[in-house]
């Protein structure tokens, strides 16, 4: 019988069957955390944590792109929203995060020209119906989204676009869950990010499991994939192995997709360091255009009015720690209340994909 992509992976006799070989296998106490914000979210919304035994915890990681922008990568954002003649393009969420002073959200409502898209192709279309204009993408996401960045710059490059640029803010994942470990963090196993390892390939993983000796098994996110995944950790822990092994093999293999990656490379290089919020300045762990396409970079462009001085997150917010694995969100004590989806004032309450968001979310709270 053909799978059901829909309701396979949602089956509750599986579902049940899988939680009572966790219960079954489960030896030790495993500290497993999810990388991805997307598998966060499936953790709330289908409350993997009550069908588990207590000793497995769920521990949540910075793999939300919105959630780890530092504020002041936001205020570049506003900061060029704001300039004469300049239409600020970017994806989604991007627009509610709070920046240094206001949101993008909030500099819109002030008159600044700030597009919201589904897909950075869209700014091509809004390019050639503002030929007056100076269009600029700030580009958000990890592995997953940067070949779709390459995409649209090779368009404007093939296509000769003179009136685009591009704020690249495109990071990666292996640096910071290096970041995590080095800083002690109390992790025994990862959940490794489906999405971003169908473009980069599970491979990537290989040197953060030999180094730190964790297993990581790359989930999809259906709560079949994550218990089976779960199942997959204890599994190696009984049998004595640390290894990178693949339970979304459905869609991701060992070298990932070799065009996306290649277009990549003809376009960005690895960034010397990047600040993340929470986790501070990584080495090598974000991306940047090429020096022969320094022509449209926005950061170059507009570099006397973009300031890279840090800012401190709210005094109240601890999305710092939660980014690090260090805290819950019901362990800050605004969720809920002066931090809420309407009115967050963090980072994490805001995306789709973020730690906060999902709880209040699952909680019943919306
Ligand atoms: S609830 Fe709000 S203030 Fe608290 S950690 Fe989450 S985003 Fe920050």
């Amino acid at each position: 019988m053909p799978i059901d992509y829909l309701n396979d992976y949602r089956d509750p006799k599986l579902i049940a069957a899988l939680a009572a070989r966790i219960k079954a296998e489960a030896s030790r106490p495993l500290n497993i955390m999810e990388i991805c914000g997307g598998h966060t979210h499936t953790i709330m919304k289908f409350g993997l944590p009550q069908l588990l035994p207590p000793q497995i915890r769920f521990i949540h990681g910075p793999g939300c792109p919105v959630c780890v922008m530092p504020k002041e990568r936001i205020d570049h954002a506003v900061a060029l929203a704001s300039q004469p003649n300049t239409i600020l393009c970017t994806l989604g969420d991007m627009i509610r995060v709070p920046g240094g002073k206001i949101s993008l959200q909030q500099a819109r409502a002030e008159g600044a020209d700030v597009r919201a898209l589904y897909s950075p192709l869209d700014t091509l279309k809004i390019a050639s119906e503002n030929p007056d204009k100076t269009v600029v993408f700030f580009a958000i996401g990890f592995e997953t989204t940067a070949p779709m960045t390459a995409a649209l710059i090779d368009r404007v490059v093939v296509g000769g676009v003179k009136n685009l640029l591009f704020h690249i803010n495109h990071i990666l994942v292996p640096p910071p869950v290096c970041a995590i470990m080095d800083d002690g963090a109390a992790i025994d196993a990862f959940l490794g990010p489906s999405h971003v390892s169908v473009i980069a390939g599970g491979d990537i993983f290989l040197p953060i499991a030999a180094r730190y000796q964790t297993p990581i098994v790359i989930s999809g996110f259906e709560p079949v994939d994550m218990l089976e995944s779960v199942l997959m950790i204890i599994r190696q822990f009984n049998e004595d192995r640390r290894e990178v092994e693949n339970q979304y093999s459905r869609a991701v293999t060992p070298r990932g997709n070799e065009r996306a990656k290649a277009l990549m490379d003809r376009y960005f290089t690895p960034r010397e360091t990047f600040r993340w919020r929470g986790l501070g300045d990584i080495a090598f762990s974000a991306l940047k255009l090429r020096e022969e396409y320094a022509f449209l970079d926005a950061e170059r462009v507009f570099a006397h009015c973009l300031s890279n001085e840090p800012i401190d997150d709210h005094k109240l917010c601890l999305c710092a720690q939660i980014l690090k694995g260090r805290a819950k969100p019901t362990d800050c004590k605004v969720f809920g209340k002066a931090c809420t989806p309407n009115s967050p004032l963090g980072s994490c309450m805001v995306s789709s994909e973020g730690a906060c968001a999902a709880y209040y979310r699952y909680a019943q709270l919306l």
